[in-house]
């Protein structure tokens, strides 16, 4: 996203999640719901719809038809324009990486089209770039018009950032999501080499985990439509709250790259425990607990022990910096399921809105939910493990059906 606090995030995991622990194991289901008494019953809570703007059922927009008519939103094993554009200096092995990667997201999520991944070297000749130049140019990224420069790129690259060369809004609307990542970020992403002290094998592993992240944002945007994610859509964006965006994100990511990296060729080799380096979900929960609880502080890198979860948490502009969300999301899907966390809430904010539809699936108010969450942090002890099935172990598509969605 283009606030994306992912960089602060995996940063602050390798400065301070470099110990090893045996992974905890869990399984089944559990639910906190029954034992919880800052939730509402689910009987007492009004369910009301968040639509400000057009009666999307009644009047549906011409972009609206458009997309729907090419499948923006169906997921496919083969989509259209998912795309792999790299330099011409950039080593064929990525390409690889990027490309099995991509086929197994496809797998578990769904192929979602419009997805650019874009390399190019930061020390690499203009003409080299010329295929990322091209891309660029094709979909209408911002700059096209006179063509593009390294620096140019350089100086314009995020991941994750759009374009839509059909314009947005229109009947000829055709939203790309593109990750633009120059070479040298991919040997060393966020510094876990050259601080972290990891392997390249690692490297890749974290990119792997970043991509399955940025692709998560594209599953999140396909299915708000011409509505867009948040606010910085505008008034008639599904308004998606950030702690959700980042947070059922990067849930999805850690646990998918858990699940799939012994799936991936360029990252044949790598042990187990250097993945548990590098993703300790278990390690997540109790440091969070304790920041939460003011056993631990770690400055800057961390959350107050004064914090809750609250409305400001809604907006990048306004979120609690260093903030582990992906708890908050982990703690819904506790308290709900992943199909709702994931599935059933994107499913219905295009026409809900992420309020509407986050009260119909869970029952909930967003205040009701940020109560039971506080609650929950700052009651728990905060030496225990995770609670049975928070982080499930089992393949994701037995928990959660990404197949199944159907938004309209
Ligand atoms: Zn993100």
């Amino acid at each position: 996203m283009r606030s994306d606090k992912r960089g602060i995030g995996v940063k602050r995991e390798f400065l301070s999640l470099l110990i090893l622990i045996v992974a905890f194991v869990c399984s089944g289901g559990g639910s906190y719901l029954k034992a919880c008494q800052h939730c509402p019953k689910s009987e007492s809570v009004t369910i009301k719809s968040d639509l400000t703007s057009t009666n999307l059922t009644t009047t549906p927009t011409p972009a609206y038809k458009h997309l729907m008519a090419i499948e923006f939103n169906t997921p496919k094993l083969n989509p259209k324009d998912q795309v792999y554009i790299a330099s011409l200096d950039v080593p064929s092995e990525y390409k690889k990486l990027f490309v099995e990667t991509q086929y197994h997201l496809n797998d578990v999520i769904g192929g979602y089209m419009n997805f650019n991944q874009i390399i190019y070297r930061k020390s690499g000749s203009n003409v080299d770039a010329q295929p990322v130049f091209d891309r660029l140019i094709a979909i209408k990224y911002s700059g096209y018009e006179d063509g593009y420069t390294v620096q140019e790129v350089q100086d314009r690259a995020s991941c994750l950032t759009g374009s839509d060369p059909g314009g947005w809004g229109t009947k000829r609307t055709n939203p790309h999501s593109i990750c633009i990542m120059d070479y040298e970020f991919l040997l060393d992403p966020h510094q876990v080499v050259s601080i972290g002290g990891t392997s390249a094998l690692q490297a890749k592993l974290t990119i792997v985990d970043g991509i399955a992240h940025e692709y998560f944002h594209h599953f999140q945007r396909a299915h708000a439509l011409d509505r867009g994610l948040d606010y910085q859509y505008g008034h008639s964006s599904v308004g998606a709250p950030t702690w959700w965006i980042e947070g059922a994100a990067s849930l999805f990511n850690r646990l998918w790259t858990l699940q799939e990296y012994s799936n991936i060729s360029e990252l044949k080799g790598l042990q187990e425990e250097q993945v548990t380096q590098l993703i300790n979900l278990p390690e997540h929960y109790t440091i969070f607990l304790k920041q939460v609880q003011g056993v631990i502080s770690w400055d800057d890198r961390g959350i107050d022990a004064d914090w809750y979860l609250s409305q400001s948490d809604e907006r990048y502009d306004t979120m609690t910096p260093n903030c582990d969300v992906m708890l908050v999301a982990a703690y819904l899907a506790h308290l709900t399921s992943y199909q709702t966390l994931w599935i059933d809430i994107p499913q219905d904010y295009y026409e809900l809105g992420f309020k509407g539809s986050f009260e119909k699936n869970t029952g909930m108010t967003l205040q009701a939910f940020y109560d039971c969450f506080n609650g929950f942090m700052h009651s728990r002890d905060p030496n225990e493990s995770p609670p049975v099935g928070f982080f499930p172990t089992e393949p994701i598509n037995t928990y959660a059906d990404f197949w199944r969605i159907r938004s309209e």
